[in-house]
């Protein structure tokens, strides 16, 4: 028998065309349309979503939502329903293994649906990661603990600094290292400002997401797990990184320094990539390879320093051709304090700019350029243009990332407005977000660059 229990969610127009075909919540359906044929799961719907669109889960595991009065048909397969419980079992407490802190922010990672209200629930209890993925026992006793349960757009300066001294009070009890899990989308960010606000870690900080949920066969969040609980148990490593697929394929993961890291595809699971230097070290189920060896190491005592100095009112203006100047008013009048603007190729805006970011100096605005180029560095000596701006106030910021920059100037503008103080603590490298000078063939080996392209080319080469 049908109850509105069979269709879980759904309402209105929605439930009507269900019911007319009888069909029911996790049904395998092909849905026909005027225009289109689509083969699937029908999903059920969150309580608080639209009663014109039926959700189905198609073979490829997107999600789509076809409306309602454009149905004309819906030939009915079969059915199975999902059960959405992951499977916990006690993780195993080895006495030799290091102890581990998984801490959850939200994200893809830590998601599975509950259909009925929508919600993303964190799949986080050790018992539960132990039950999907074995393997994470066999690198360190895990503790896990959710901070918070956001998508990383949501993250901001509570979070940071929540995370920050969350980490903090686990290297005080001795924790060999820490994972945090995180959305991808801005995982680049809270990478930069816990570089800033955590200093001195003894131990590895290594920063989790994945590209596609877990309930997708090609889902990354169980290898990505794998590869930073094993960094942060086992590697000597005692950074903020990243850890996340390397390649397209699932050959091996990339540590990414915290400062240096940054999503640059929507969609493939080898999103990150370091800028301007090479990633830290490869990471795969049974070795860590260290590719550079100038980061800190890990040590015994738990000096780790806390800093969560925030100044919330700082932009990051993104220069585009024929940017007006009331943009840089706007910041000005609404009492911004600091502006971090990513320029054009060396560094560059508009001449009619400049009287309004004359004016954000006078009134003690801290201005500082970063280039969106990315790679490279800002060279305000090269044309006239960039002289004129420096006099305006204007200081170059090297080969710091724009958004390492903003989180930057947000972290030393929470510390003083000392034009002399904050321009120290910008200028001075705290975690390699400044560097001397970038390897020429940094952006292409071991980044979906050289190796990869060859090993794809003699595929096909006869
Ligand atoms: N929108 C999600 C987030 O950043 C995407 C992800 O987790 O990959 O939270």
């Amino acid at each position: 028998m049908s109850t509105n229990e069979s269709y879980k969610g759904y309402k209105g127009a929605a439930l009507d065309t269900l019911k007319q075909f009888e069909a029911l919540v996790w049904s395998d359906v092909v849905i026909s349309t005027e225009k289109a044929e689509f083969t699937g799961i029908i999903l059920p719907r969150s309580e608080a979503a639209d009663p014109n669109h039926v959700v189905i889960k198609l073979r490829t595991g997107y999600n789509i939502g076809i409306e309602a009065s454009k149905i004309s048909n819906i030939n009915i397969e079969g059915r199975k329903e999902a059960h959405y419980k992951i499977p916990e079992k006690a993780f195993p407490v080895d006495p030799k293994k290091p102890r581990v802190k998984l801490f959850g922010t939200g994200g893809t990672i830590a998601s599975r649906l509950d259909y009925r209200t929508g919600a993303v629930i964190p799949a986080f209890s050790p018992g539960e990661l132990y039950g999907s993925v074995p393997e994470l026992a066999d690198f360190c006793n895990l503790e896990t603990e959710k901070l918070y349960g956001v998508f990383s757009e949501n993250m901001g300066t509570e979070q940071w600094a929540g995370t920050a001294n969350a980490i903090g009070a686990e290297i005080e009890r001795g924790v060999k290292g820490i994972v945090i899990g995180h959305g991808t989308d801005t995982m680049h960010h809270t990478a930069a400002i816990l570089s800033f606000m955590v200093q001195n870690s003894p131990v590895p900080i290594v920063m989790v997401g994945s590209q596609r949920s877990s309930d997708r066969p090609s889902s990354d969040a169980a290898l990505n797990l794998m590869h930073s609980v094993k960094a942060a148990a086992e590697s000597d490593i005692a950074e903020v990184t990243v850890c996340m697929f390397g390649p397209t394929s699932d050959s091996y993961g990339l540590l990414h320094q915290g400062t240096r890291v940054r999503k640059m595809h929507s969609s493939y699971r080898s999103t990150f990539r370091t800028i301007g230097d090479f990633p830290i070290a490869m990471v795969d189920r049974t070795k860590i390879t260290p590719l550079r060896d100038d980061y800190r190491k890990r040590r015994t005592d738990k000096n780790v320093i806390i800093n969560t100095a925030f100044e919330e009112k700082v932009a990051i203006v993104y220069y585009y051709p024929n940017m007006q100047p009331d943009i840089i008013d706007s910041l000005i009048d609404n009492g911004y304090k600091g502006i971090v603007i990513a320029g054009t190729g060396l560094g560059h805006v508009n001449k009619p700019l400049y009287p309004a970011l004359k004016r954000a100096h006078e009134k003690g605005i801290h201005v500082y350029m970063t280039v969106q180029t990315l790679w490279g560095y800002v060279q305000m000596y090269v044309y006239d243009t960039g002289r004129d701006m420096m006099e305006l106030g204007v200081i170059p910021s090297a080969n710091m990332l724009p958004e390492v920059a903003y989180m930057k100037l947000c972290w030393a503008l929470g510390q003083s407005n000392d034009p002399e103080i904050v321009r120290n603590i910008m200028l001075t490298p705290i975690a390699n977000e400044t560097t001397e000078r970038e390897p020429s063939n940094g952006y292409l080996i071991l980044q979906g660059g050289i190796p990869e392209v060859e090993e794809f080319i003699s595929k096909y080469r006869k």
